[in-house]
């Protein structure tokens, strides 16, 4: 077993075990059970990418796939191997699919190009009016077809995600995803999910069965009309094996002019995994940090700076040429991040308005706050400063957050530890008047000011003090901006690595 774990990365003994057809339990919400969709709903293409997929995982998705959707909305399966190397990929698969009651096409990469390239090919040779793209390690459930095609249906420019199922990858048991989370990203452009925020369930008026509308997709599992596919332009061929897509896709649709939500009465199961498979030609920091700099430099406007400036090195990685993508963004008139941040994603990790992005040092000892591990619950430290952009960047936000990603400095009492904690927009501890006259830090809450720890206590990062005007409690902030001088343009600290 343990073997046999290397080749995929999840338990591939297990998989092999399990039937091609098996039952699913039924995890939708009571209330997605009796809806009724119209019947004249798209029929949907099914595109599969795959390199060195195992064979039970692959078979295991495409008969998920046939036993689960209606005949008439399946327009056919497409295959598409990104230049897999294994000997059973080809003639056997190809043999095997033939038997199958349903359209399958398989097509092959000539050289390994990457799950973006690869969809591309698929997208190309589809004919369905809908194209729906799968992992190749899914298992669609029961009910799961209908609810994405009646959404397109209804507004051609939603594109359309199931809620994604987790398939353990030790013992492939099947295990109901959550409703009550969607898709956000942090300052580094993971891809992360959040908890549904309030506003969305007020404005679904608590009905759980209704639409998630979802900053961010994972990207592995959705639908999109096909004509809508091509008007928004695809996905941007520029990137490499994988990463980025998604958040770029995302990004694009909201942009300009779509939306994009999870519809959570469809449930599709899929294998996640702790590590990858396979190679990335390049190096997967390269590649990753390359796609991730293609969709930051087109999208993200002056909000790209927080990505560059937490993840020191990757503006030296090179990302080609993006003018095509860009000419792209002007002709379907797509509005400005901050137009996405405000109105899309208000509870982003990224600040929409912030006084200042960069080290806070102190006057007395000329050292920088360092988040050292960036974990949560884990103290702040004081470092030399290193200007090096990563654990000693902080944004003090228009919310007068003090904050790294998604962790704020939050202090419970006086003389307390200052610490990491999940920023939680609430005020309280993590709430911070700087004063630009005095260069002080109050914490508003326990009403003391931000001072350097004395070492001799042991104690190796800042706390909060009575105030006493002592230079250990002043504090600069780079390129410090008064927000209300600029309302409505944001310091935007380009000359960071100038
Ligand atoms: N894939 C591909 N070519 C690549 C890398 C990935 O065709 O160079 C396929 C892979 O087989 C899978 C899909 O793209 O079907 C998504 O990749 P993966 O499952 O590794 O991503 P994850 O789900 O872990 O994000
Ligand atoms: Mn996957």
């Amino acid at each position: 077993m343990k073997e046999l774990f290397k080749i995929n990365q999840f338990n591939l003994m297990a998989s092999d075990l399990i039937a091609l057809n098996r039952s699913l339990p039924d995890v939708r919400l009571e209330g997605c059970k009796t809806k009724t969709y119209p019947d004249d709903l798209p029929n949907t293409s099914i595109v599969i990418v795959f390199h060195n997929e195992a064979w039970s995982t692959l078979l295991r998705t495409v008969h998920s796939v046939i036993n689960r959707s209606p005949r008439r909305l399946l327009s056919e399966v497409i295959l598409v191997d990104d230049a897999s190397e294994r000997d059973f990929l080809k003639s056997s698969l190809e043999k095997y699919v033939k038997r199958l009651e349903v359209p399958i096409k398989i097509i092959r990469m000539e050289q390994r190009s990457g799950l973006i390239r690869a969809r591309l090919r698929g997208a190309k040779a589809s004919k369905g009016q809908v194209i729906t793209f799968l992992d190749a390690h899914c298992e669609c459930t029961l009910g799961w077809l209908e609810p994405l095609l009646a959404r397109i249906k209804e507004d051609r420019r939603t594109v359309v995600c199931p809620i994604i199922d987790v398939i353990s990858d030790d013992t492939f048991e099947y295990m109901a995803g959550s409703d009550m989370t969607y898709g956000g990203f942090n300052w580094k452009l993971n891809f992360r999910w959040y908890p549904v925020p309030q506003r969305e369930m007020d404005r679904r008026k608590g009905d759980r069965t209704l639409p998630v509308r979802t900053p961010t997709m994972a990207g592995g599992l959705f639908s999109i009309d096909r004509n809508y596919f091509e008007e928004i332009g695809t996905y941007d061929s520029g990137m490499d094996i994988w990463g980025g897509e998604n958040l770029e896709m995302s990004f694009r649709i909201w942009q300009c002019g779509g939306s994009l939500e999870i519809v959570t009465c469809s449930h599709v199961g899929h294998v996640f995994r702790k590590a990858t498979p396979y190679t990335f030609p390049g190096g997967t920091g390269h590649v990753i940090n390359k796609n991730n700099r293609r969709l930051a430099e087109v999208w993200m406007d002056e909000f790209k700076d927080f990505f560059y400036i937490i993840s020191p090195g990757v503006v030296k990685v090179d990302y080609g040429d993006v003018s095509v993508r860009k000419m792209l963004r002007g002709k379907l008139k797509c509005k400005p991040f901050s137009w996405y941040l405000e109105n899309i994603y208000p509870d982003s990790q990224i600040p929409r308005r912030y006084y200042s992005l960069g080290e806070i040092r102190n006057v007395e000892t000329n050292q920088c706050l360092d988040n050292m591990g960036r974990k949560e619950n884990e103290k702040v430290g004081i470092f030399n400063c290193h200007g090096m952009g990563g654990n000693q960047v902080f944004s003090y936000t228009a919310d007068k957050e003090i904050r790294t990603d998604d962790l704020c400095l939050d202090v419970s009492r006086l003389s307390g530890p200052v610490i990491m904690l999940k920023c939680h927009h609430m005020r309280g501890n993590q709430l911070w008047e700087y004063d630009s006259e005095t260069r002080t830090f109050l914490h508003v809450i326990t009403q003391s000011c931000l001072t350097v720890g004395k070492v001799e206590d042991g104690v190796h990062g800042p706390t909060v003090e009575f105030c006493n005007g002592s230079p250990l409690q002043k504090w600069t902030l780079r390129n410090y901006t008064r927000l209300e001088v600029f309302s409505n343009i944001f310091y935007s600290p380009t000359d960071y690595f100038l």
